[in-house]
């Protein structure tokens, strides 16, 4: 096989991979899993052939995958691909750019430009926010609390960037008792301290309480905000937090975690979701949850002018000055994959209407599952306001065995989590192939898996 066939028959066997997806059930079964061993191969001495590798991938790989990319799997808030974002990214693979700097790919920077003014303008944010596309929301959250870290101790007086933390002033770090888990690792990745917060204590859907907000705050404050808290969905009172930031302080930063919840912007129907939303100073998202891109892909929003890039400029003798979008001095990365592409087909695909229907659709399945198991003894714990869904049925020791039933079933995917201390079940709809009759037949497996166990007392 030449290097042209090879390709071919990778491509062959992805689109197969692809084709295959709708009748496979979400979880491989145990052969597939037991066959893994297969790559537990020693390090070959010389060199192999390379159809054997990707023969392996295929043949050994491909079938012990979670079907996340078909209509069935609804653990974590796992987002399948687009056809057009897959497309796109066969192509960006084969283009191989370095997005880092306008010089080493015009067609990334391009399309930077363009995907940052479409999604500021999907999601109704500020038109002049700078964008940064990272691997994943975590990494968002940490660039944006970065920005602001660096934007509240300037103000303050300190160069963080150039000093460090150590005899900086100290930053009140204000996150909600149900931020996410991985806002924690953000703040400790930028030294800020995962632990060092004021947690507010959050209602029974998990926002904010906000007559619980600290009082007599001095000097710089971040606060960390959520829209789509990771069980119930709920979005924190974005109004109440910004009206009460303005007047704690006169040097505070509001960063809101959209990890999925954001996209909530893009439809005309949620809008009582997202009031004062707009007034945060930054936001993160993920383009591989709700949006449907391929891992991984986060997007990282900066209404402050410059403060991307006061915290990730970096300066080399052999950079050429300043010319158009320069990604690597607004995030993390240096070298970096041109992820805007995926994000530029799926909105070019979809346009306005198609990004609100997404979150529609979505959205409604979670509510007909919610519905559907309500009649079948299950107690939904959440506000169903978009695409996620809390159950228990029964107790939580109940609800742990009915899990793993589904699991063994095996038919549909959905995973545990904690609420309130105890264990609970939640059904995220983030697969763009997930319709209304595909939730319904979600509904009826997970009625049916519990109908197996031991009735409840
Ligand atoms: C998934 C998630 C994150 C982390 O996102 P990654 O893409 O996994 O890095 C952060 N916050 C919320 C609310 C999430 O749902």
């Amino acid at each position: 096989m030449n290097d042209i066939e090879l390709l071919h028959d990778a491509a062959r066997q992805a689109i197969e991979y692809v084709a295959g997806t709708d009748a496979r059930p979400a979880m491989p079964d145990e052969a597939a899993l037991a066959r893994l061993d297969a790559f537990d191969e020693p390090l070959p001495e010389a060199p192999t052939d390379p159809s054997d590798a990707l023969r392996l991938l295929s043949e050994v790989g491909g079938p012990a995958t979670m079907m996340s990319t078909g209509p069935n799997y609804f653990g974590f808030v796992n987002g399948a691909t687009f056809p057009v974002a897959l497309g796109a990214a066969f192509l960006v693979n084969a283009w191989d750019q370095n997005a880092a700097l306008p010089v080493m790919s015009p067609t990334a920077a391009k399309l930077h430009d363009v995907a940052r003014g479409w999604l500021l303008d999907v999601l109704s944010l500020p038109g002049h926010s700078d964008v940064g596309f990272v691997t994943g929301a975590t990494v968002a959250n940490a660039s944006c609390m970065a920005a602001a870290r660096d934007e509240l101790l300037e103000r303050a007086g300190w160069n963080a960037k150039s000093d460090g933390l150590f005899g900086a002033p100290p930053i009140t770090v204000v996150i909600g008792q149900n931020t996410h888990s991985t806002v924690r690792k953000s703040l400790g990745l930028i030294g800020l301290g995962g632990d060092r917060v004021l947690k507010v204590p959050t209602d029974n859907q998990g926002r904010i309480d906000c007559t619980q907000l600290p009082t007599n705050l001095s000097g710089p404050v971040l606060v960390c905000a959520q829209a789509g808290e990771v069980n119930t969905g709920a979005f924190d009172p974005f109004d109440e937090i910004a009206d009460w930031l303005t007047a704690a302080t006169d040097n505070g930063w509001l960063h809101v975690d959209g990890a999925f919840g954001l996209w909530a912007l893009a439809d005309p129907s949620r809008t009582h979701l997202v009031e004062g939303l707009h007034r945060a100073d930054s936001w993160a998202t993920d383009g591989h949850k709700w949006l449907n891109v391929t891992y991984d892909c986060g997007i990282a929003i900066v209404a402050r002018k410059g403060a991307l890039r006061r915290t990730f400029a970096s300066v080399a003798g052999y950079l050429p000055p300043e010319h158009g979008f320069e990604a690597m001095h607004h995030t993390p990365q240096s070298s970096q994959r041109a992820r805007q592409v995926e994000v530029w087909a799926v909105l070019r695909t979809l346009g306005r209407s198609g990004v609100a229907q997404l979150v529609q659709r979505a959205s409604d399945a979670a509510q007909l599952i919610a519905e559907r198991l309500r009649n079948a003894d299950f107690d939904v714990l959440n506000d169903v306001v978009i695409n996620q869904v809390l159950l228990r049925y029964g107790s939580a020791a109940a609800t742990e065995t009915l899990l793993a039933e589904i699991q063994r079933d095996g038919r549909i995917w959905c995973g545990a989590t904690q609420w309130h201390g105890e264990t609970a079940m939640r059904v995220s709809v983030s697969s763009w192939k997930t319709t209304v009759d595909d939730a319904t037949h979600a509904a009826d497996v997970i009625a049916e898996c519990a109908r197996r166990l031991p009735p409840l007392d």
